[in-house]
């Protein structure tokens, strides 16, 4: 079973209706923290639905590098360094080649407030089109174990070369083979679309109205064209800035596909299970 508590679906300007990104992505059991952006380990941590500690928190999976998507990682290796964490098992962060050299100038800056006190780091560098595997404790590898979930990293088209060679968007599959897509920041482009092709659910940023289209981001339009080319079960929109969140998103993107669609919330819960739940039951927001 595949579960992904959104906590933020704004973009970098955070609303009060709209945090930037982060969310909570679980893997037949296994969770990973998704894209950490700004406040994203204090909504992770009051969520219900996420773990009730930072110590519960065993692997980070990154998209790119921008600010709004990875600003909590320095925030978490400092709570690591904390006494008050007491996790012995190794944490690992997951993402675009670049993350070490990344990882290397915030220690320039922090010294050792960024290593965590009693757990070991492992960083793991991922390009489009590696697949990654979990062993029997969980760790992440590239061609790690099939047969217990992965994840499948696709580079998608954001423009942001000063941090890492490429974006990455992630494909997940539980063991019964469903999936989930994370499009991460990105315009159309052919890698997205192979990999939502089919898809159980497909979660896919909306920057923008079309009016307003820029280069490296999604619109109604845009997510409407590649939900009609790759016909996935399910549509969910995220990353959302005001002047898309003032539109009926939804019923834009239907005019181009007809697929069922749905405006991520900050706080919504969406599940990947054999028998999809109908559209209006598909949100499990917070009480
Ligand atoms: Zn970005």
């Amino acid at each position: 079973m595949i579960a992904l508590l959104i906590l933020g679906t704004g973009g970098a300007v955070p609303t009060r209706d709209r945090s930037p990104s982060a969310s909570w992505l679980t893997i037949d059991g296994r969770s990973l923290l998704v894209d950490p952006g700004p406040g994203a380990l204090a909504r992770l941590v009051q969520s219900p639905h996420g773990p009730a500690t930072l110590d519960d928190v065993d692997a980070v999976l990154l998209t790119h590098l921008h600010l709004d998507h990875c600003a909590d990682l320095a925030p978490l290796l400092f709570a690591l360094h904390s006494v008050v964490l007491v996790s012995r098992r190794p944490l690992q962060i997951i993402g675009p080649r670049g993350l070490a050299a990344y990882l290397d100038r915030l220690r320039d800056l922090y010294g050792d407030w960024l290593t965590p006190r009693s757990r070991p780091l492992e960083v793991l560098e991922v390009a489009g089109g590696d697949t990654l595997g979990p062993d029997a404790a969980g760790r992440w590898s590239v061609g790690g174990p099939d047969g217990a979930g992965s994840l499948e990293a696709f580079a998608v088209e954001h423009g942001e070369v000063r941090f890492s060679r490429e974006n990455l968007g992630w494909r997940a599959r539980d063991r019964d083979g469903r999936t989930l897509v994370l499009s991460g920041d990105t315009g159309p482009c052919p890698s997205l679309t192979a990999a939502a092709t089919g898809t159980d659910l497909l979660v896919v940023e909306c920057s923008t109205p079309d009016e307003l289209a820029v280069d490296g981001h999604m619109t109604p339009s845009r997510v409407g064209a590649l939900a009609a080319a790759a016909r996935p079960r399910r549509v969910v929109l995220t990353h959302v800035y005001p002047a898309a969140a003032a539109l009926d998103l939804p019923a834009l993107v239907r005019e181009h596909a007809p697929v069922a669609v749905v405006l991520a919330a900050d706080g919504d819960r969406f599940e990947v299970t054999g028998d999809p739940p109908p559209l209006p039951e598909l949100r499990k927001a917070l009480p």
